[in-house]
């Protein structure tokens, strides 16, 4: 029987299984559109930075660099077949990570809510745990494989599955604002929120779904920028800006 890294994990840290949630965007880069290489990259360099640190990490990554559902149905497609074109995108973006970790000597298996087996494994919950305990990264793709869902809450249902300490939302900003804080110089980041707080102000950081599984389900949402390079391992380390959202106020 392999060992669990469980053992081997950083004792300053206290989280020992973590989910790290990224939105399709976060691959952009400088694009526009689909996936830049040096961006997924660097993020690959920040999971491993992890890694290193003893951590069990799986990963949700979005498909909105790709296709959103949302955006078919506008233009007149059936909500349901659009939003199963968007889960098709984030298997895509799943690749792409699963190529950059390996690069960089990880050990990853993709696993689609959505079976595909000659691109990767179906998704099984004891398969995933197992492969975690075996020091893999995995990375869940087709989101929840139902459409009417987002990838926010994949990654709290996966979170919630995989008994993970935490889920981590990376994003374009440190952590969660008042107000939108690209256009508003004077917005207030919050340290700390409590899950009640971010639904009743309808807070734009994950969709209300996510916020309520991830309550329901006890498991801390840790909010950073992605685009800070070593954030990932700062944030776990009670380090750098970021926002924890938990049952507290
Ligand atoms: N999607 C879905 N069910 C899921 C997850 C995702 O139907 O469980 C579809 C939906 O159309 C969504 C798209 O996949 O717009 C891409 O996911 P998301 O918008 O969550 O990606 P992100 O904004 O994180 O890049």
């Amino acid at each position: 029987m392999t060992a669990s890294r469980s053992n081997k994990v950083d004792e300053r840290l206290c989280y020992r299984r973590v989910l790290l949630k990224i939105s399709g965007e976060a691959l952009l880069g400088v694009g526009e559109y689909g996936v830049e290489f040096d961006t997924v990259r660097r993020i690959a360099q920040d999971v491993k930075s992890v890694h290193d640190l003893g951590v069990e990490i799986c990963l949700v990554i979005g498909g909105g660099n790709i296709f959103r559902g949302i955006s078919g149905a506008t233009v007149g497609m059936e909500r349901a077949g659009a939003d199963y074109m968007g889960m098709l995108g984030t298997v895509i973006n799943a690749l792409a990570m699963q190529s950059a970790l390996e690069g960089i000597g990880l050990d990853t298996r993709v696993l689609s809510a959505i079976p595909m087996e000659t691109v990767c494994e179906p998704y099984i919950r004891r398969r995933a745990i197992r492969h975690m305990e075996k020091n893999r990264i995995v990375i869940f793709a087709a989101g929840t494989g139902n459409p009417f869902f987002t990838t926010d809450t994949a990654a709290a249902l996966r979170a919630a599955e995989m008994n993970c300490d935490c889920l981590l939302k990376g994003t374009q900003v440190d952590g969660v604002y008042d107000k939108e804080p690209k256009s508003n110089s004077n917005a207030v980041r919050y340290d700390r929120l409590s899950y009640h707080h971010v639904l009743a102000r309808d807070l734009q950081v994950m969709d209300a779904a996510a916020i309520s599984l991830a309550r329901e389900n006890s498991i801390p949402i840790l909010v950073f920028s992605i685009h800070n390079y070593g954030a990932f391992a700062d944030v776990l380390k009670g380090r750098g800006k970021y926002t924890v959202i938990d049952g507290g106020d």
